[in-house]
């Protein structure tokens, strides 16, 4: 059988459409304006000019004038275990990469975040052993309770609210724009901590957004409570700002290029 061609169904279809009285009136503007009449108000009033903006630069390939470096490929200064006198991570490359060990370790930032703009990026191992939950496991978790999952999810199936993109165990990505394991991949998110009445009751919850590799996989989402491997997640009363803390899963995966922007969102 031949398949139809565009060139032959897209004329069949816009002569269909005009036998069925589809056809547009002469002259019809789509969308249709509304006529500048004088018994409109004047333009000023629906003009807003304070409050303005603060300017920050943003050079192409370079960072935000206000973006807090948190590694720049040479110094783990402003991160610490979270243990204590627990084992750091080794710099590699320009790069921070876990160090498997009998009992892990996670990395926290020195300085605490609540709102925030978080720009990272991440290798999983080129090697890609294991499988779901073994292969490439890390984890961003935002003031150290709640994790945007990292994990290799090229050809490698795993429970889709835990694997790549998600909110571990909450949400699942919209999409799996993974890159084959040993590539860099990046994530760019924005992270609204949770609000606390005085009373120590959840006022609002926390949310998120994430791209990874420049693909939405979490469209401001609503997260449950902080990050529990069993059970369900339940809110608690916490500070409003917290380190922001990377998952030591026992797989050398690797993270480089990390900054944010500190956010006071409304
Ligand atoms: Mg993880």
């Amino acid at each position: 059988m031949n398949p139809l061609r565009p060139a032959v169904v897209f004329p069949s279809l816009i002569a269909f459409a005009r036998l069925a009285g589809a056809a547009e009136p002469a002259g019809a503007v789509w969308p249709p304006r509304p006529a500048n009449t004088p018994d409109l108000p004047p333009p000023e009033i629906t003009e807003t000019w304070t409050p303005v903006p603060p300017v920050v630069t943003a050079p192409a390939g370079g960072l935000p004038s206000d973006a807090i470096v948190l590694f720049d490929g040479k110094s783990l200064d402003n991160w610490e275990p979270v243990r204590p006198n627990g084992p750091r991570w080794k710099i590699e490359d320009g790069a921070m990469v876990i160090v498997p060990n009998k009992e892990p370790c996670d990395q926290r930032t020195k300085q605490a975040f609540g709102d925030m703009q978080l720009h990272i990026e991440w290798r999983a191992p080129a090697e890609a052993r294991g499988h779901s939950q073994e292969r490439g496991n890390s984890g961003i978790f935002f003031m150290g309770l709640y994790e945007l999952q990292v994990l290799d999810s090229y050809n490698n199936p795993t429970y889709v609210n835990g694997m790549v993109g998600s909110v571990y165990k909450q949400h699942i990505p919209l999409a799996n724009p993974s890159r084959p394991p040993g590539e860099w991949q990046v994530y760019d998110a924005v992270f609204v901590a949770p609000r606390f009445a005085a009373d120590g009751t959840l006022q609002r919850p926390a949310r998120l957004t994430a791209f990874l590799n420049g693909v939405l996989v979490l469209p401001d989402v609503e997260i449950k409570g902080p990050t529990v491997y069993r059970g369900f997640p339940k809110y608690e009363a916490h500070p409003p700002a917290l380190p922001l803390v990377l998952q030591d899963h026992r797989n050398p995966v690797a993270y480089r290029n990390i900054w944010a922007r500190g956010l006071s969102l409304p």
